[in-house]
């Protein structure tokens, strides 16, 4: 719903303006309201889990929930690589025209149209995303882009470039009748002399073609450039969160699926977690003196104990010190064609567990051990029809067990 309606409605804007700071800030204030009450307002301790961790992706650890601003420059960044394209459109032309003429600024003039400082402005992440296949160098930078094997001559040869007398020209504007001629400032320094020496080394290899336009890619991967591509690029944090493989299984409703996510963040409303709120003063477990958190109620709680006995998984349970650690050792230990299933499988028992543990707190009613089992084992049953049915034996076996 959030995906698809609260953060779809802005996307025509996004796309040619880029948003202020507070105009995102308070979009954000709607989605985090509404994800987390249902309603236009929400306080701070009713949000379980951060924004910027629930605006990353799933692979990542969050929610999948967009991140308005990076979403905001992916969609400018397509209007940006169709500026550094042969795209014939007459509003490109006339931006190329007029600010383009051998160079391509990344900083637009302060007296500049608020159009042209807003493609500028993202002019400098395409070229660090991108390499460039060079055809007549008319949209390719000489300095930043990343057009010969070498690399990017900025980095390559810093020196030399500290002398170019337009760090922002084309590579086009370098080339002239057949020769390259490189505008450097009159006296360099003998390092200065050096990189250029290598540099025009690198440039003999290097040839303009004057009728074949310029073929910009993304640096890494194969995809083209496209406004997801810029996304998960602009979102990118190179560290991918484990339990998420288990979370986002194919066979749990989402309704689960998003208390396993509470649960592997440990940002349930547990007694432990709301004494540190100081919404309650008791941190205890109502059926033990222990202290409530999720790995209690989920591992080691009386009803815990007598599932995971139920699954021979007991003593994995009372050795594990977290709910990770405790899918992770099943999954070690399993034979091969009882792993399918063990996802669902988890996210039914701490459910279940969960559930329980609420009807308790709440309605001061204590379930039964056959009573959990049976809601484990039906809500298996209903689970499976969400998978195909060659893969429903995976879960079956499982809620076999349970009986
Ligand atoms: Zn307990």
């Amino acid at each position: 719903m959030i995906n698809s309606v609260m953060s779809a409605i802005p996307n025509y804007f996004m796309s040619c303006i880029k948003w202020p700071d507070k105009t995102i800030e308070a979009v954000d204030r709607l989605r985090r309201a509404f994800l987390w009450k249902g309603d236009k307002k929400v306080k701070g301790g009713q949000c379980l889990v951060a924004w910027p961790t629930v605006t990353l992706n799933k692979e990542q650890g969050g929610l999948g929930i967009g991140d308005l601003r990076a979403h905001n420059l992916a969609l400018l960044m397509r209007i940006g690589c169709r500026l550094l394209s042969d795209s014939s459109e007459p509003c490109f032309q006339w931006l190329r025209t007029q600010h383009m003429a051998n160079e391509i600024p990344i900083k637009a003039k302060p007296t500049e149209t608020p159009i042209w400082k807003t493609v500028c402005s993202v002019i400098e992440p395409i070229i660090a995303s991108t390499k460039v296949t060079i055809g007549n160098g008319q949209l390719v930078q000489f300095w930043r882009d990343h057009w010969t094997a070498a690399g990017r001559f900025n980095l390559i040869y810093p020196t030399l470039a500290s002398y170019a007398t337009n760090i922002n020209c084309t590579v086009s504007s370098q080339h002239t009748n057949g020769t390259w001629t490189i505008d450097l400032h009159p006296v360099l320094s003998s390092r200065a002399q050096t990189e250029l020496q290598s540099l025009m080394d690198i440039l003999l290899d290097q040839h303009i073609q004057q009728n074949v336009p310029d073929k910009r890619t993304l640096l890494l991967g194969s995809t083209d450039i496209t406004t997801s591509a810029n996304y998960n690029l602009l979102t990118y944090h190179g560290i991918l969160w484990q339990p998420a493989t288990l979370i986002w299984n194919k066979a749990i409703p989402n309704t689960c699926r998003i208390f396993l996510w509470l649960a592997f963040r440990d940002r349930l409303n547990t007694n432990a977690n709301r004494v540190n709120k100081k919404w309650d003063s008791n941190p205890h477990c109502m059926s033990c003196p222990a202290i409530e958190t999720a790995n209690h109620i989920i591992l080691r709680c009386k009803l815990a104990g007598e599932v995971w006995k139920k699954l021979n998984l007991y003593e994995t349970a009372v050795r594990s010190s977290n709910i990770q650690d405790f899918v992770e050792s099943i999954l070690d230990t399993l034979p091969e064609h009882q792993k399918p299933g063990c996802p669902a499988c988890f996210a039914a028992c701490s459910h279940g567990l969960w559930k329980a543990r609420n009807q308790l707190v709440f309605k001061l009613t204590e379930t039964s051990v056959a009573y959990i089992l049976h809601q484990i084992r039906e809500s298996l049953q209903l689970w499976v029809h969400r998978l195909k049915p060659s893969l429903r034996e995976h879960i079956n076996t499982w809620a076999d067990k349970l009986s």
